[in-house]
């Protein structure tokens, strides 16, 4: 038998006794009863009941009302409306409110049964060994049942979203917390989503790396890992670099002034001007590589809150502009193809310009001179895809996954060319804020592809 408490809050005084005593009694519920809004809320208020079936249309109070002043007392007891009146606006109304049900007259009584059995079982279907496990877990986690209404939350999980015990059994999300990330993400329509969930404390804030796993039986789980001290280790490192390399950067400017006025206060003799050249060499690849690193730390500590719907063949155009001479000066052939009316992207254009431009240097850099680059730019169903393509040196199979590390170069590049190794890295970075994916198609010494993939912008209706 059943043995959960139901309080039935109907007016008409045959179809109370009958719903009671010929049908849930024989059930197994416990039943308490109601003749109106008033009374149901005072038992209501007093005892913890499982469920409240209530009629619509009662003298003083109707049903829904009846829900709304609960809700505003803070009782949230799984709620099933039953009415005369099948219309849509009710409906929408009930279902605003959170009813789990709704159920109208004349009804079919094991349909009825079945809607009780049904908003009764949201019980976490968890042995206790597991929910133990659960509830001492590191990681905040949270669990709903596929409407979002409550099951369970680790201790973590309480104390970090403010929810103190008891926790009203059946209580929708919305109700119970008001971080917006969070419900977002137990909303969103994704099958998978990964959320970064930010809360604020009284001092400073905690940030969580949040996925969303539904699971068919169960419902919702939500498992949340504290990543505060990695951002913050991040952050550091970044601010770090940041000053270092603005602080390298002034006297490297005055060595180099100084070795350009070497000649002007007297004649060098050859050897001393091979010696002023390999010291112009090294101090222009140190101020490359802190170049490199300010822009690599600057992606890095991320930049959402610049993007803008941006058209990206304006910003390709741009970029090949900018490195013709060199393209001219290899008598490399170029050709370019950029589709007309492409789709905007939600993007930073001055990050979107460096990564057409890296792959466009690149391009250039690593194909002999006489060799042929191809720039391509076309949209594919929900996306934007920029494809850079030379006759170059190629890079090997096994270098393929490694060249987006930092400062790694391929030993051909190393031997050869002049490099930082941090260009892909930078537009690796670059890509992935953009929501977008890259990756390369490579044959050594035939030559390399670069495939960068951009979520299009559809304009929000
Ligand atoms: P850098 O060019 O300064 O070395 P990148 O991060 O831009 O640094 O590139 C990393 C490595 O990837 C390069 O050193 C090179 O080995 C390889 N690479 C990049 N682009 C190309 C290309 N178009 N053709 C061949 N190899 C490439």
């Amino acid at each position: 038998l059943a043995g959960e408490t139901i309080l039935l809050v109907e007016d008409a005084r045959d179809t109370r006794e009958f719903l009671v005593e010929k049908i849930l009694i024989p059930q197994g519920y416990h039943v308490l009863t109601a003749a109106d809004g008033n009374e149901a809320l005072a038992i209501a208020l007093e005892q913890s009941v499982d469920l409240i079936i209530a009629d619509y249309l009662m003298p003083q109070m109707t049903g829904l009302a009846l829900l709304e002043e609960l809700k505003r007392r803070g009782v949230y007891t799984p709620f099933i409306l039953i009415t005369a009146e099948g219309s849509e606006s009710l409906a929408v109304r009930a279902m605003r409110l959170g009813v789990r049900d709704y159920i109208i007259k004349p009804f079919d009584i094991d349909y009825f049964l079945d809607a009780v059995a049904q908003v009764l079982a949201v019980d976490l279907p968890i042995g206790q060994p597991i929910l133990e496990m659960l509830h001492l877990a590191n990681d905040p986690i949270l669990i709903t049942d596929r409407d979002n209404h409550f099951l369970f939350a680790n201790q973590v999980a309480k104390e970090l979203f403010n929810l103190n015990d008891p926790i009203p059994r059946g209580i929708s999300l919305r109700d119970l917390v008001t971080h917006a990330d969070l419900l977002a993400m137990f909303e969103d329509t994704d099958t998978r989503p990964r959320y970064e969930i930010d809360i604020r404390r009284d001092v400073g804030h905690v940030i969580l790396n949040a996925h969303l796993t539904l699971i068919p039986d169960l419902g919702k789980i939500a498992i949340m890992q504290d990543v505060t001290r990695l951002k913050e280790a991040d952050r550091a490192k970044s601010e770090f670099v940041t000053s270092i390399s603005h602080d390298l950067r002034t006297p490297l400017t005055a060595i180099m002034g100084y070795i350009e006025l070497l000649e002007r206060v007297g004649p060098l003799t050859e050897q001393q001007r091979k010696f002023k050249e390999n010291v112009q060499f090294s101090v222009r690849s140190i101020t490359a590589l802190l170049t490199d690193l300010l822009e690599l730390s600057k992606v890095e500590t991320g930049f959402h809150d610049a993007l803008q719907p941006t058209q990206v063949d304006i910003i390709v155009r741009y970029a090949i502009e900018t490195n013709r001479t060199q393209l001219e000066t290899k008598g490399q052939r170029l050709t370019v193809d950029l589709q007309d009316n492409l789709a905007p992207v939600l993007g930073n254009p001055i990050r979107l310009k460096q990564v057409a431009s890296n792959l466009v240097q690149n391009a250039i850099k690593y194909t002999p001179s006489g060799g042929s680059i191809d720039v391509r730019l076309y949209g594919e169903g929900e996306f934007i895809i920029l494809q850079v393509s030379d006759t170059g040196i190629g890079i090997a199979p096994e270098d393929q996954h490694r060249i987006w590390e930092k400062f790694y170069r391929t030993k051909e590049a190393a031997a050869n060319f002049e490099g930082t190794g941090l260009g892909l890295s930078i537009v690796k970075g670059i890509v992935d804020v953009h929501g977008g994916r890259i990756w390369v198609e490579s044959v050594p010494n035939e030559g390399s592809t670069f495939i960068v993939m951009l979520p299009a912008y559809r304009e929000p209706v």
